[in-house]
């Protein structure tokens, strides 16, 4: 986008507060919680500016002190919080989450109509997403009117003006009325995307291919010019139009993968805009070296409890790789 800052990545998305049980086992029987910033769009924004993008989180949250809790927050993470909207209506969404000792997570959202999904596009700056080398889109914005039709407008304002749209394909098919409605949504917005991440399952879910490659091809006709599909603990898989690989994830003592894949969609993403070059010009080598980074800070945050809290600073994931070299 002409004169944009090549730093400044805006995510829009909704950001909750995660209660997480302060023991292992089901939400049934946590004896308390302790509150920490969640929602896969603001994680993203955290994990950027951890890396040093400027990053801005655009996002609707309630009037209550669960939303003074989450601007806090990404205050205290050098998040720019200037297109936060209060919602005076309706509240901040909570999420209560326990492990069980197997590493399973046990999961319930509360509120219905939360704020989050309350965005309109009338409230928004435009100037923010004007300025950002890329505009990243939430999943959670999806599920539900209005902030589905926010969504949409800003992807196709960002598209048309040349600008480079990320999403993050997260399927919480609990937040959805079906299946083939979540499929359809997310698929309409695969079309606007420039980088789109997922998981195995998710791109499984996405095109009915089980292989990496189809699946990949299949999410690639639609538009985006890069697909990055992370696999847990194997790593992750890249296509683009002139290249593909493989990239191998890290041998980590894996404690919390909990944002994990928001920790990788925001390193990959800090790659791109430090790269500042259109995505079909990055080479075979640049996109796997992306993709190391990320899968290594995607390692390190599996080795801290909570998501976004875990995420490492640039110093550490040097560190890192470095040992890992010289391994
Ligand atoms: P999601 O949480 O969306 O399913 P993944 O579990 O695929 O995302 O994790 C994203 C990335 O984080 C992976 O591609 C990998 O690089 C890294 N990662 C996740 N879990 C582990 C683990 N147990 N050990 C090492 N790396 C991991």
């Amino acid at each position: 986008m002409a004169g944009s800052d090549s730093h400044t990545i805006t995510t829009v998305g909704e950001a909750i507060v995660d209660f997480v049980s302060t023991a292992p086992g089901l939400l049934v029987d946590a004896p308390g919680f302790v509150k920490a910033l969640g929602g896969e769009g603001a994680n993203v924004a955290v994990g950027l500016a951890k890396l040093g993008s400027h990053s801005c989180f655009v996002g609707k949250v309630g009037a209550d002190s669960f939303g003074r809790f989450l601007v806090k927050e990404l205050e205290k993470d050098k998040v720019d919080v200037g297109g936060v909207v209060i919602d005076k209506v309706h509240r901040t969404r909570l999420a209560f989450v326990s492990l069980t000792k197997e590493g399973e997570r046990d999961f319930e959202f509360w509120e219905k109509t939360p704020a989050g999904e309350q965005l309109l596009a009338s409230e928004l700056n435009s100037s923010i997403f004007k300025a950002s080398r890329i505009v990243n889109i939430a999943p959670l914005l999806l599920p539900k009117q209005p902030a589905r039709s926010t969504a949409f407008e800003i992807a196709d304002d960002v598209k048309s003006s040349g600008g480079i749209v990320a999403f993050d394909a997260n399927v919480r098919l609990g937040l959805w009325k079906s299946a083939a409605e979540a499929k359809r949504v997310m698929l309409h917005m695969a079309r606007r995307t420039s980088v789109l991440r997922l998981n195995d399952e998710e791109a499984t879910f996405l095109t009915g291919h089980a292989t990496l490659e189809r699946a990949a091809a299949k999410l690639r006709l639609l538009g985006p010019e890069l697909v990055a599909i992370t696999l847990g603990v194997r790593g992750s898989y890249f296509q683009a139009a002139s290249s593909s690989g493989f990239i191998p994830g890290f041998n980590v003592k894996a404690v919390d993968t909990t944002g994990c894949g928001d920790a990788f969609f925001a390193a990959l993403l800090h790659r791109i805009a430090s790269v500042n070059m259109p995505i079909g010009d990055l080479s075979a080598e640049e996109l796997t070296s992306m993709c190391r980074f990320a899968n290594a800070v995607g390692a390190l945050t599996s080795r801290k409890r909570g998501g976004a809290a875990a995420v490492p600073f640039p110093a550490d994931v040097v560190r890192f790789l470095k040992r890992k070299n010289d391994d």
